[in-house]
């Protein structure tokens, strides 16, 4: 399969005040801190992390909301910040769809004239009202929802306007942010099915980003671990919940639930690791992951590792890779 969205080195920090007494340092977040990845055409990339970890800014620089620090991001041949203003044609390409649909949403404005503002700007030469009907269709709305407002709404209804928008400019590549943590459990299994079923129609790339590493297992075609604004893992799906690598990744399968005896008996073995997530304020030196490591070596707290890949495919940040 051929790369759509390919992550060269891409660095976004954020400059959020100044500290010193005699001479001003600049405080710097770096959100993300030089990651590298390619998504391939049709697939869906997971990129997981927790609070913090920098994905959500990784998703915004990719739409561009941010511009990248350094580093660069191609859609097919195109670099997204070549232009100061990216073109509509290469806009219409990339769509998302927010965690919360209740805010993403214009409480103001009905379901309708929602879902004609992308069609009348991506679409002018369409029969507005007729496309309306159709991205209702498809995310399985009645005709009735289009004299809604947002407020009316089921938070899983709100979700699938917020789908049917997305779709609206007829993109290739969709970033899925958390698409289903701030609905009921009951609908999102409804919705999950909703987004893959659009997938295998209109042949859509994703970037499904999330906390939820469960998720990716029934989902993801390759799994990538987001650690305060880098990547630690990478691998095929099938590869990286049979033999994760990285201590981080084995810190997080361990803790997810399982539903079967074969799913528990591929669980790594419970790692306990020490805290919580450190402030991407105070990033700590080498592996920035070492405070909390229970495999930590004294390597760890002075060099930062660098990405190896153990299989084909199966690329992790740790000293540990490649054992001696
Ligand atoms: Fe743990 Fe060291 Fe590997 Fe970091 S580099 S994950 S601290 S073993």
């Amino acid at each position: 399969m051929a790369d759509i969205l390919t992550f060269n080195d891409l660095k976004k920090h954020f400059v959020i005040g100044q500290e010193g007494f005699l001479r001003r340092e600049p405080i710097t977040v770096k959100a993300v801190d030089g990651i590298s990845f390619a998504v391939q055409e049709g697939e869906t990339f997971g990129l997981v992390g927790e609070s913090g970890s920098g994905k959500s800014t990784v998703a915004y620089t990719t739409i561009g909301m941010y511009r990248p620090t350094t580093g660069t991001i191609r859609f097919r041949d195109k670099d997204l910040f070549a232009d100061k203003k990216r073109p509509l044609a290469l806009r219409k390409q990339i769509q998302i769809v927010f965690q919360d649909p209740g805010s993403s949403l214009n409480p103001r404005r009905t379901v309708a004239q929602i879902l004609a503002l992308p069609l009348r700007l991506h679409r002018p030469q369409e029969n507005v009202l007729q496309q309306t009907a159709q991205l209702l269709d498809m995310v399985e709305l009645t005709l009735e929802y289009m004299h809604k407002y947002p407020q009316t709404l089921s938070g899983g209804e709100k979700q699938m306007v917020a789908i049917a928008r997305a779709l609206a400019t007829e993109p290739s590549f969709v970033i899925l942010d958390e698409p289903t943590s701030a609905l009921d459990v009951s609908i999102q299994g409804k919705i999950i099915n909703l987004i893959m079923r659009l997938q295998r129609e209109f042949n859509l790339t994703y970037l499904f980003i999330t906390h939820d590493l469960s998720l990716m297992r029934n989902v993801a075609s390759r799994v990538a671990i987001m650690y305060l604004g880098k990547i630690c893992e990478i691998a095929d799906a099938v590869e990286f919940f049979r033999t994760p690598y990285h201590p981080y990744t084995q810190m997080l399968l361990a803790s997810i639930p399982v539903l079967s005896e074969e799913e528990e008996a591929l669980k790594p073995r419970k790692t306990v690791s020490r805290g919580e997530i450190p402030s991407p304020v105070n990033i700590p030196s080498g592996c920035s992951f070492h405070l909390r490591c229970p495999r930590h070596m004294d390597i760890c707290s002075v060099v930062d590792p660098v990405m190896v890949e153990v299989e084909a495919g199966h690329s992790v940040r740790c000293h540990l890779f490649p054992p001696s």
